[in-house]
């Protein structure tokens, strides 16, 4: 018998909480610790060497070789200091998880000696032999290899005993291989087109940082509960299971006092993030039992981006330590809340100004409209590409499920903002706005955000939120790396402020006044972009209705979603911008289909394996259990009598019987379905195949052994049941 669930639950009820000292009472002694940050750098490196880095980080000037050997022994000889005996480039590949690939700093030299070696070459570029990461063809058709090059904006840092150096990784003709390289240009595009507009107002702007705080949410579940679980340990979620009594009805894990035992992981995470420079701040209960949130404070995009990735990987790490598996899947239990990453974005200045926060004057509040309505729509024109670059496998279970924001694209904004485009929109159409009206208008604006940032007043159903002073991208999904839907949204960003200055500077350039041109160009985006607008309930069947009148999209599979990424608009618009080249955004096209296929081929898999090797065979012991019960009676009794007594085990019997049928018929089509889907060569067919005709398989099979989970003894049901794995602390 397979790892029996009363063994594991054994092991769970005897438990001891893990604790774990904090370094020190005050943060602010520990954090960054590991981090060769700014005082480490300054404490490292000749004021020449820190020069140099600064305005690698802050102006993306190139560092020459020399100052790179400097840079390179000072890191060392920091890592050392640490404990370091290895070092690795960290990169970021499209499986969506980190990689490294661990060098020793010695080098052997001769007479079977060695010296400690690391120099501005292995600082600057790596060759992982990397090959089995997808590439989406690229180093099949052209080089062999691809590298990693440093990212000196994001600052290295000491894990263990390795030193990891933040890194892109390209192929040796320059295609991005990885998520940070176009991230990094989406940022700089988008730096370069904010400063662009700020001129119109500020010419003091001359950098324009875009921001993003995430919030991470994630299940917990006992190890011992996780390893009785195939499909949990292989898939990341339930393939099976019967919604138990009590879920999440009463909502009673919400914000409610956090278990012990997820209290000490969570400290032990957070003390090893804030070494790591990860500003952790917020941690609660999330909606579903066992799930729970953690945010940091925000911080530049890229460098947020990294440390949502090392996040994640320190978290898997640190819950082994209190026996704990983290699941960070989208939608680890069917019926119960999935979990999400919402992305909080937003535009700061060199000045010190977030960009989406109204301030008090009317000209700062007429830079505040301009970067909010441009943001609404550049979402309206590009719905469709930020749809595909929150499209996996795991987020389609959790988008449109009834807790999570719809598959339709909109933007809430509050109804205050909303009356303030409405006033903007008719005033300027109809040219009656005048001066006095205009700075009322601006002014008005300035005592939004206080009304938004109040908690309550917000639409938690929409996938693109207004708060007040940031967007909050909140269809994103929790395993994803934040670097996709980044790139998509500073890009397409970029895009429209980009044009929008030049519709504004033809006006001028027209003798129109500039404040005038500014409120046309707006009162044209307001007109345009209307259709994306929604303040109701998101989670409604009747929004899906309104939405398919608007005609907005609602597309609901991966396969589909992703046709986004390579359309003509896509392509034109990411080459325009610098972002992406054709011939890499159709590699990753590939890429994101090909993790799609293989996603559902896996569970596809497990879910007949364990079909047919854990629940069948249990189901017929059961079974058997009841005919022999069956036989004794007609043994020892009456006929009239045992036709009585036994009617209710020749029901049961029979259900059994139907639903193994049931169960087997179907797993057998939908193992021939997934023979008939792996013979397909092109990718794109081969992900829709596996979408409707293999996928198709998975809600009847499992509707079928959750009934025999109701009906079969609880003894001898092998695998952890929902009500354990959820409620078991
Ligand atoms: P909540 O959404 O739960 O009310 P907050 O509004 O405080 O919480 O913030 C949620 C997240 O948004 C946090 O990670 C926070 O750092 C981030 N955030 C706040 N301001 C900005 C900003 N200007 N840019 C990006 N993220 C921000
Ligand atoms: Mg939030």
């Amino acid at each position: 018998m397979a790892f029996h669930r009363f063994k594991a639950l054994e092991a769970v009820l005897t438990r001891v909480p893990v604790e774990v000292n904090l370094p020190s009472n005050k943060v602010s002694e520990f954090f960054g610790e590991n981090v060769f940050g700014i005082d480490a750098m300054r404490e490292y490196l000749s004021d020449e060497g820190f020069n140099s880095v600064m305005a690698a980080m802050e102006k993306g000037t190139q560092i020459d070789r020399k100052m790179a050997d400097q840079v390179a022994a000072s890191m060392k000889a920091w890592a050392n200091a640490k404990g370091a005996t290895h070092y690795t480039h960290w990169f970021q590949p499209l499986t969506g998880t980190t990689a490294e690939k661990h060098d020793a700093f010695f080098e052997p030299t001769e007479g079977g000696r060695a010296i400690e070696r690391f120099g501005g070459g292995q600082l600057v570029q790596q060759e992982p032999d990397a090959s089995s990461f997808p590439n989406g063809g690229i180093r099949n058709t052209f080089e062999a290899r691809g590298y990693t090059a440093w990212d000196p904006t994001s600052p290295a840092f000491v894990i263990g005993k390795t030193l990891c150096i933040p890194t892109i990784f390209v192929s040796y003709t320059g295609e991005a291989l990885d998520f940070k390289t176009p991230l990094l240009k989406a940022l700089s595009a988008i730096d370069k087109a904010a400063v662009d507009v700020c001129q119109y107002f500020d010419k003091n702007v001359t950098k324009v940082n875009a921001t993003l705080g995430w919030e991470q949410e994630y299940f917990l579940v006992d190890d011992a509960l996780f390893n009785a679980r195939p499909d949990l340990s292989m898939t990341g979620r339930a393939l099976f299971g019967h919604i138990p009594a009590k879920g999440q009805q009463l909502d009673d894990h919400y914000f409610g006092s956090i278990p012990d035992r997820a209290t000490w992981f969570m400290r032990d995470f957070e003390i090893e993030s804030l070494k790591l420079g990860i500003p952790i701040k917020t941690r609660h209960n999330e909606v579903a039992p066992n799930q729970f949130e953690c945010a940091p404070v925000f911080e530049e995009c890229n460098l947020a981006v990294d440390h949502n990735q090392l996040l994640m990987d320190v978290m898997e790490k640190v819950a082994r330590r209190h026996n704990f598996r983290v699941l960070l899947h989208e939608k680890p239990y069917a019926g119960v809340n999935g979990s999400g990453k919402h992305n909080n974005w937003s535009l700061g200045t060199n000045t010190g100004k977030n960009l989406l926060s109204p301030g008090k004057t009317p000209k700062t509040n007429l830079q505040f409209l301009t970067f909010f309505i441009n943001t609404v729509k550049a979402v309206h024109d590009n719905a469709d590409l930020l749809r595909a670059c929150i499209a996996t496998a795991n987020n389609d279970h959790r988008l449109g499920a009834n807790e999570a924001p719809p598959a339709i694209m909109s933007v809430f904004l509050g109804t205050q903002l909303s009356n303030v485009l409405d006033e903007l929109e008719s005033k300027v159409k109809s040219g009656k706005m005048s001066p006095d009206e205009k700075t009322a208008l601006k002014l008005g604006v300035g005592k939004i955000p206080d009304i938004l940032l109040d908690n309550t007043d917000r639409n938690r159903t929409s996938p693109f939120a207004f708060t007040g002073n940031k967007f909050e991208f909140r269809a994103v999904g929790s395993s994803q790396n934040c670097a996709g839907p980044m790139t998509v949204l500073n890009a397409i960003m970029a895009d429209q402020l980009v044009k929008f200055k030049k519709d504004v500077d033809a006006l001028i350039a027209n003798n129109v006044d500039k404040d005038e041109a500014i409120f046309q160009v707006l009162r044209q985006c307001i007109v345009d972009s209307k259709k994306i607008r929604f303040e109701g309930n998101g989670y409604g069947e009747d929004w899906v209705k309104e939405a398919a009148k608007r005609g907005l999209s609602n597309i609901k599979t991966t396969p589909l979603a992703l046709e986004a990424f390579v359309s003509k608009k896509t392509m034109d618009l990411f080459e325009r911008n610098g972002i992406m080249s054709e011939r890499e955004q159709h590699a990753r096209y590939d890429i994101y289909l090909e993790t799609y296929t293989k996603k559902i081929q896996i569970e596809s898999r497990v879910m007949a394996d364990l079909a047919l090797n854990h629940i069948i065979p249990t189901a017929i012991k059961y079974q058997s259990l009841l005919i022999e019960n069956v036989r004794g009676l007609k043994e020892i009794m009456s006929a009239a009598d045992f036709k009585k007594s036994s009617q209710i085990q020749m029901e049961m019997i029979v259900e059994i019987s139907e639903h193994i049928n049931t169960i087997k018929t179907k797993v057998d089509e939908m193992t021939e379905a997934r023979k008939k889907a792996n013979a397909i060569l092109e990718v794109k067919k081969q992900a829709l195949d596996y979408c409707d005709k293999v996928k198709s398989y998975f809600d009847v099979i499992r509707y079928h052994v959750d009934k025999l989970e109701i009906l079969v003894d609880d003894e001898s049901w092998p695998l952890p049941k929902y009500r354990e794995l959820l409620f078991t602390k």
